[in-house]
């Protein structure tokens, strides 16, 4: 285990929407002359990466596609910075002695790499919620067993872990995540029913990665979050609330058994969440944009409709079923937002291709160990694929 200010840094997925703002915390916060950073990764935009690579530089740049080894290794020649691609090459850079790991990649992609950092004992700052999703206890136990800490950036979960004191743990009786309800909040099923990637990945509050816009879109992101909640703070499903908050000014809150309730609030800023899982327990100093009460004026709250965002019902059966329920769930609906992506899905078809496979899978078995959840998600990923043909 490592000490609380780290100095040594990994950021997987730096490429990303997380990544860079990761990068840019790190900026604000000393860059080179604090922090040494050992491993960057990407996937596709290699510029990026290599421009990331000479700004910081880092050890080690990976880029996941093989194809792109030779393009990146001539944007750094010259540099210090080693070159890897593929699978070994994003766990060589999990395995340098970073103290500090940003899961930053999107998707199960990032499960492996993670892992490999986890028991190593660094300490992960979690936004790749899929990983946990998938491996849910296992991954929670390889964290545990690494002697390492695993702390939340998602928006919800961080600003949960801000209200939690340990001590008052006893007495944690709810937990409540507010969802913006993204931009078809108002729609009715029917207009859901020919809505564009485009339209879809538009969020009205944040600014993020294609995929977690399109499942802010369909609720499916939330999904995802009830299920990481239960996995980080330990409570039972029944103490997980949704409520939809259209102005995304509160990022979550904890019930008490006295009937307190304590909120995090904040601009819609991913730097807020991420700078306070790399200073943790402290708080750096950041540009953040703060809040304008009166200009903000009100706060708006609503039950999320299970019937037109039927995900959500969807984490609560997989959480119900339990065993490997919310790795398949999780890797359908990945499937099925490529479909959707690339216009072999409609909108709510993906919900439907999630459930459809939930279904066919109820009686797969439990894993005990993280094979057994690459072997669900392959698994998963082969019915939906034949379910989406149907289509
Ligand atoms: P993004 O699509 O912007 O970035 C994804 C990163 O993963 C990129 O660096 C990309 O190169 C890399 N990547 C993609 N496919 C890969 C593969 N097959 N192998 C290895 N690397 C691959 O996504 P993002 O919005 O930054 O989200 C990253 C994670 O953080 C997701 O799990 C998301 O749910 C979570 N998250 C994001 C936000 C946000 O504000 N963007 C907020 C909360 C949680
Ligand atoms: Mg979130």
């Amino acid at each position: 285990a490592y000490s609380a200010a780290p100095t040594r840094l990994t950021v997987l997925g730096s490429t990303g929407s997380i990544g860079v703002n990761t990068l840019d915390v790190i900026r604000h916060l000393g860059g080179r002359q604090r922090f040494e950073v050992m491993a960057l990764t990407g996937n596709g935009n290699i510029e990026l990466l290599a421009a990331q690579a000479r700004e910081t530089g880092a050890q080690l740049a990976v880029t996941a596609d093989e194809k792109l080894y030779g393009a990146l290794k001539d944007r750094l020649s010259g540099t210090s910075t080693r070159v890897a691609a593929g699978q070994s090459g994003l766990q060589e850079a999990a395995s340098l002695n970073a103290e500090w790991v940003m899961a930053a990649i999107v998707g199960t992609a990032g499960l492996a790499p993670t892992l490999t950092a986890a028991a190593r004992g660094a300490t992960i700052a979690l936004a790749n919620k899929e990983c946990l999703v998938s491996a849910g206890k296992l991954f929670v136990d390889a964290v545990k067993s690494g002697g390492g800490k695993l702390i939340p950036v998602d928006s919800e979960h961080s600003a949960i872990f801000q209200c939690l004191e340990e001590r008052q743990r006893e007495a944690v009786e709810r937990i409540i995540l507010t969802a913006s309800g993204g931009p078809f909040r108002a729609y009715t099923r029917d207009e859901m029913a020919d809505v564009t990637v485009e339209k879809a990945r538009a969020h009205p509050n944040w600014s993020m990665g294609l995929k977690i816009s399109v499942g802010s879109a369909s609720m499916f992101n939330k999904a995802l979050e009830v299920i990481e909640a239960k996995h980080l703070f330990d409570v039972t499903p029944e103490q997980i609330e949704v409520v939809v908050h259209p102005q995304s000014v509160i990022h979550s809150m904890v019930g008490y058994a006295d009937g307190a309730v304590m909120a995090q609030l904040g601009s819609p800023d991913m730097r807020t969440a991420i700078g306070y899982a790399l200073t943790y327990p402290t708080r750096p100093a950041l540009p953040v944009e703060r809040l304008d009460f009166a200009r903000i004026a009100r706060l708006d709250f609503e039950a999320p409709d299970e019937t037109r965002f039927p995900a959500l019902r969807l984490a609560r059966l997989a959480l119900e079923r339990g065993g490997q329920q919310a790795a398949i769930m999780n890797a359908a609906e990945e499937t099925a937002f490529d479909g959707f992506v690339d216009g072999r899905l409609r909108f709510l078809e993906m919900a439907e291709i999630a459930e459809a496979v939930m279904e066919s899978m109820t009686a797969w078995p439990d894993a005990s160990t993280i094979d057994d959840v690459f072997a669900a998600d392959l698994e998963a990923r082969r019915l939906a694929t034949i379910e989406i043909g149907r289509r």
